[in-house]
């Protein structure tokens, strides 16, 4: 039996009176690569921000690596190997790019495996490289977007979850970015990946979710979704 690294039972998540989040149940084993794929609104985000501490759960539980997060901050949890990109990025737009990417070691502090990592994260994406002393407020989305993935793997993640990366993004960028997933996800970092664009992310994807209304509607083989003619009238455009 593989770890299971995340595990989501019968979380409910409300903002106010609003219940956005239902009684969802996921799991994220060791060296997964699972989506969490929905339309506008379903809950996807607010499932994300669950995880990661930012929204009070209202019931249920969220374990990582096999501990409840309850009570647990964004800031604990990074040090513990779950590193997030949220939505939007969220890169420090005033820093460099460099600086961006030493923000995200700010856990760690052997600084030649810190020097070594933003060498990788240049080749991973030699953009940063060529802009490195660039304020990150000066770049594109797919730039920022690139930026917010190097900045969270300089956490040495165990688990990074990663909030709609190809949104709003350039057809190339959005090739580079599942390029990079594919990769990070092959070096052992399992990945919850939270995306609109179904048909991509249940291309890299081993198993899938399908959120419709705050509750899960399917989940599989990321192949099987794919083939699903449910998803694919609902969620591929045919
Ligand atoms: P998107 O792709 O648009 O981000 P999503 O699947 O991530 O969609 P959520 O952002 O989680 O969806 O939103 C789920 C529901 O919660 C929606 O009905 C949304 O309007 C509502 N919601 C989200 N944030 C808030 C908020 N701060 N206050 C009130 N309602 C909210």
């Amino acid at each position: 039996m593989a770890n299971t690294f995340l595990k989501i039972t019968g979380l409910k998540v409300a903002y106010g009176g609003i219940k956005a989040v239902k009684g969802v149940d996921l799991e994220v084993n060791e060296g997964e690569l699972v989506t969490l794929i929905g339309s506008n609104g379903a809950g996807k985000t607010t499932t994300m921000k669950a995880i990661t501490g930012s929204l009070p759960m209202a019931e249920g539980d969220i374990e990582y690596l096999g501990k409840s997060i309850r009570g647990k901050g964004a800031w604990d949890l990074v040090k513990e190997g779950l590193a997030m990109v949220p939505e939007g990025r969220g890169v420090f737009m005033r820093m460099t790019i460099a600086e961006n990417l030493h923000m995200g070691a700010y856990i760690r502090n052997d600084k030649a495996g810190i020097a070594d990592d933003v060498e990788k994260m240049f080749t991973i994406f030699p953009r940063l490289r060529e802009r490195k002393d660039q304020l990150a407020g000066t770049m594109s989305g797919g730039e920022q977007q690139m930026l917010a993935m190097g900045r969270a793997l300089m956490s040495r993640p165990k688990v990074l979850l990663l909030d709609e990366p190809s949104m709003g993004l350039s057809p190339i960028m959005v090739d580079k970015i599942f390029e990079v997933v594919r990769d990070v996800s092959a070096n052992g970092v399992t990945i919850l990946l939270v995306e609109q664009n179904a048909s991509r992310a249940l291309g890299v994807a081993n198993r899938g979710y399908v959120m419709e209304s705050g509750v899960i509607s399917m989940n599989g083989p990321a192949k099987d979704l794919l083939s699903d003619p449910r998803v694919r009238a609902a969620y591929l455009g045919e």
